[in-house]
């Protein structure tokens, strides 16, 4: 069951579904526009999102802004129904879906060509079943870097950034609430045979967003996260770069010098990102 939640005075949002990998799709509240980061997964997604918006008498949105072109935040783009803004390299990446057709079959051959992956199309059954009634619809406001939106009394800064999981994503920021919404920037790159972080990417992407003073930031697929939570993970993710670096991207010794690190077994989420990053090594 998805709650929607607010986070800050100006800021609510919809919580995430990991089964059918719906993302979380937030509303920020200006004094005359409002405006919402990603579209959701489907049109249900997105519809379910505007009643909430309603529900809780809240300014109908005026913009979505769009994080990156994965299908699970773009496909609620027509029922949210207003100008979308992209950055120019996702635009690009959507064009390629344009022709697109989402039969089992049309997913399976995408698969084979390593175009689609299997963790999407499941998904993708999962959230339209049999009536996959899904259009991709090219956002109309395109930029390359930066972009500043006032909706007054709040400002949102997009904020085109380097990262593995998808090139030319944008990450949020909203100064007057001190929110960074990282839509998926945080997360591996999944379309490659092996999922992996790179010690480059990674790295100019945790010096861009320490440049944000922010109390919450918002994984899409995971939660709002206090500063002190995220400044945890930042430091795991620098760790770990470290040890990949002096071990030359060799699992093993990464681990090793990992557990001499910090004095302890690894957890699992460590375990795993370790192994990410040896692949990105590989790459
Ligand atoms: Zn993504």
């Amino acid at each position: 069951m998805q709650q929607f939640k607010q986070l800050t005075n100006r800021i609510w949002y919809q919580t995430p579904v990991s089964e059918t990998d719906r993302p979380i799709v937030a509303v920020i509240t200006g004094d005359e526009r409002s405006l919402v980061i990603d579209a959701g997964n489907s049109s249900q997604h997105a519809a379910l999102f505007l009643d909430e918006v309603e529900k809780h008498g809240l300014r109908r949105p005026d913009l979505v802004a769009l994080t990156h072109w994965h299908w699970d935040h773009i496909f609620g783009m027509k029922q949210m129904a207003v100008p979308t803004i992209a950055t120019n390299r996702t635009v690009e990446e959507m064009q390629k879906m344009l022709d697109y057709e989402w039969s089992d079959e049309a997913l399976e051959d995408r698969i084979r060509q390593g175009i689609e992956i299997p963790f999407c199309a499941d998904a993708i059954k999962l959230e339209f079943g049999k009536e996959r009634d899904i259009e991709v619809i090219l956002p109309t406001i395109r930029f390359t870097g930066e972009l500043e939106i006032s909706l007054g009394g709040v400002t949102c800064l997009l904020r085109q950034v380097e990262n593995d999981h998808s090139p030319g994503s944008a990450i949020v920021y909203i100064p007057e609430e001190r929110v960074l919404f990282l839509g998926d920037a945080m997360y591996a790159d999944i379309f490659s045979a092996e999922w992996n972080y790179t010690v480059d990417q990674m790295t100019r992407l945790l010096d861009t967003i320490a440049a944000y003073e922010a109390d919450y930031y918002v994984w899409s697929h995971g939660e709002a996260m206090t500063k002190e939570a995220f400044e945890q993970e930042v430091h795991i993710l620098r760790q770990i770069i470290e040890v990949t670096q002096q071990a030359t991207g060799h699992l093993s010794g990464m681990q090793r010098l990992y557990r001499e690190l910090v004095g302890r077994e690894l957890t699992t989420d460590e375990e795993e990102t370790l192994v990410f990053f040896a692949n990105g090594t590989k790459k």
